[in-house]
């Protein structure tokens, strides 16, 4: 990964953790702080997220950021413009994969003209022979030689060209998928991510029959961030959608945002739908996580959750609003449980 790569990915890590929308000032905000991790600037910021607080839009705005999102970029330090750093890596790979594709596919209808050319080009020159021996003309064994051999050049030329194109269409073909399955992909769990899950969660909104949403939620994670630092506790979530995915085979595992996870449970009653986040939740639980280079206990790692079953007249924030509002409570009420409707 380049050094844009990461600082890109740090600056989205920061915008997520801190539930900023990602817009220009607010991104141009994280990159002066983590660029410039000395300026006045970052030690205020950073003086206000100590101990795990979390980066209000006004904070940004006390510290000379943007007034609202996207207008007016940050004053101190001497910023960068957004548009300099708004490059998305993934769009644009996306992009070059597109510009490709559309090469590719104005050589092939080159090719093709030019193979319609030489073919209609030897079809007249045929008939042309094919008339002159109907006048009974004679026409010399060496002229049919020659016209043939020379098409017979250009069919063995068009088909190694059309060998390569097929070739360099089936590897774009390859790289399509494989772009499109990691834009459907949470690269730090591996999990389906939000596009995979709102992509897929269609299906329980036409047939909501033993469709299940459960929203999980882990208790106390800021505090693993605090004691151990950002790198553990992305070790951790990994972990966790690993249990998760391992718990939930067969079922639609998701990244939700941040440490929150989703899974969409379909052809299941509620009392085995609620088993099963049950068992994920023990999992999670009896696994003793340490950190790697220490060995240091983290203690134990547990989630709430909420599940609900979709109903015929759900819309997506329906059904999210009935799982979040058994979440809550189950955070309320102590953490570390599931509760369902
Ligand atoms: P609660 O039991 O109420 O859910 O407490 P909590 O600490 O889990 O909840 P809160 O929403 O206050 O904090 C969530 C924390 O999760 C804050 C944020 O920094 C951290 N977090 C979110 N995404 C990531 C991530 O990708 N990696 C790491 N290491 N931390 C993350
Ligand atoms: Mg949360
Ligand atoms: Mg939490």
């Amino acid at each position: 990964m380049t050094a844009t790569d990461k600082l890109y990915q740090r600056i989205g890590q920061f915008l997520e953790d801190h539930r900023l929308v990602p817009d220009p000032a607010h991104y141009a905000f994280v990159h002066a702080i983590l660029t410039q991790p000395n300026s006045s600037l970052a030690k205020a910021a950073a003086e206000l997220i100590d101990g795990g607080v979390r980066l209000h839009q006004d904070d940004i705005q006390r510290l000379g950021g943007p007034s609202t999102a996207g207008q007016r970029a940050v004053a101190p330090p001497a910023a960068p413009t957004p548009r300099d750093h708004l490059v998305d890596p993934a769009e644009s790979r996306t992009d070059a994969l597109a510009e490709q594709t559309q090469d590719h596919v104005e050589a092939l209808s080159a090719m093709i003209r030019t193979i319609q050319a030489d073919t209609s080009a030897f079809s007249a020159n045929l008939e042309r022979s094919a008339a002159e021996i109907r006048r009974g003309e004679s026409i010399g064994l060496a002229t049919l030689a020659k016209l043939t051999g020379e098409m017979l050049e250009r069919i063995h030329d068009s088909e190694r060209r059309l060998e390569k194109a097929t070739a360099e269409a089936d590897a774009l073909r390859e790289k399509l998928v494989e772009a499109r399955a990691s834009a459907r992909r949470d690269p730090l769990t591996g999990l389906a991510n939000r596009l995979a899950f709102n992509e897929s969660i269609g299906q329980c909104f036409q047939s909501p029959a033993s469709c299940y949403l459960a929203l999980c939620d882990v208790d106390r994670f800021k505090r693993i961030n605090d004691e151990h630092g950002h790198a553990v506790g992305d070790r951790v979530l990994s972990a966790i959608g690993q249990i998760l995915s391992d718990e939930g085979r067969g079922h639609l595992v998701c990244r939700h945002g941040g440490e929150e996870f989703a899974i969409l449970m379909t052809g299941l009653t509620m009392a085995e739908a609620r088993a099963l986040i049950d068992r994920a939740r023990d999992a999670v639980r009896e696994k003793r996580l340490r950190v790697r280079e220490t060995g240091e206990a983290i203690g134990e790692v547990t989630f709430s959750a909420g599940i609900t079953g979709f109903r015929p007249d759900d819309t997506h924030e329906t059904v999210f609003a009935r799982a979040d509002a058994l979440l809550y409570r189950a955070k309320n009420e102590g953490r570390n449980r599931v509760y369902a409707d």
